[in-house]
């Protein structure tokens, strides 16, 4: 009697169905992703655990796009991956899905708002606006005063903040992180995990972390889940953090 309706959940944002990606290497077959289901809310900050190996990466590809389900289903705000065409896909990517990677990702020839800006010409948003957009997204990271410099001019912080500003700069309801602090010391990492807490709560933004740090999971993700060989093994809320919960209550 309490069911829900299954396909109106608005607040669902992501939901993945017995989701399977498997390789096929000469006569084996890696189960990289074994059959996850699994949803998150709009809003949710969730962290994917497990070891080196488990489908972490994987998994947050399908969800980003990049790669398609061998079988299973993928349904991003009521959209089925698996159902969009090549072009689609790519829009879904561009206009959705904001994602950042541990080797940050930026292109080395370019300045910082050069990088964040690229997204913007994809997505053939005007001059003018793409101006204004950028600067705003700069300020955001804290890195107005590195606006003209190069990659290689900037510390491991600083290229993940510029790839944040990237990664937000389409507006995404979706941000994808896999191992953002990877390459990072914990005092920079914490700050890069400031920054994706405040894009959270702040700007409602639903956030996929994949990590293999617990504690950092523990202190920034409403709800841990872990992976291994492919499986969901574990799941686990960690009480008093969220949107609605934290101490901290906005800007700092
Ligand atoms: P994690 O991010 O948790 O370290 P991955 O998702 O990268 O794990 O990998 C899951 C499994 O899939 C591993 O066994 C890995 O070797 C395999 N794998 C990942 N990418 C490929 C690929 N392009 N071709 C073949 N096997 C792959
Ligand atoms: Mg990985």
């Amino acid at each position: 009697m309490t069911a829900l309706p299954e396909k109106s959940q608005p607040n669902i944002a992501i939901r993945t169905e017995i989701l399977c990606h498997h390789y096929r290497m000469g006569e084996t077959v890696i189960r990289a992703v074994d059959g996850i289901s699994l949803e998150v809310r709009s809003g949710e900050f969730v962290a994917l655990l497990g070891s080196s190996g488990s489908g972490k990466s994987s998994m947050l590809n399908l969800i980003a796009g990049l790669d398609r389900p061998t079988s299973g289903a993928v349904i991003v705000q009521e959209q089925n991956l698996a159902r969009l065409s090549r072009e689609e896909l790519a829009k879904y990517r561009r206009h959705v899905v904001g994602m950042v990677f541990q080797s940050f990702n930026l292109i080395s020839s370019m300045t910082v708002t050069e990088n964040v800006e690229l997204p913007l010409r994809f997505a053939e948003v005007d001059r003018q606006q793409r101006n204004a957009r950028v600067q705003e997204a700069i300020a955001r990271v804290g890195l107005g005063a590195r606006a003209h410099h190069r990659p290689a001019e900037l510390s491991g912080g600083e290229q993940q903040r510029v790839a944040l500003a990237r990664a937000l700069i389409n507006r995404p309801r979706l941000l994808l992180a896999d191992e953002p602090t990877g390459n990072l010391d914990s005092h920079t990492g914490t700050e890069i995990m400031d920054l994706i807490r405040e894009f959270n709560q702040g700007l409602g933004m639903t956030v996929v972390m994949v990590t293999h740090e617990r504690d950092l999971a523990e202190r920034y993700a409403e709800r841990m889940i872990f992976l291994a060989d492919g499986k969901l093994v574990d799941e686990r809320y960690n009480t008093g953090v969220g949107a609605a919960t934290t101490k901290a209550g906005g800007a700092s």
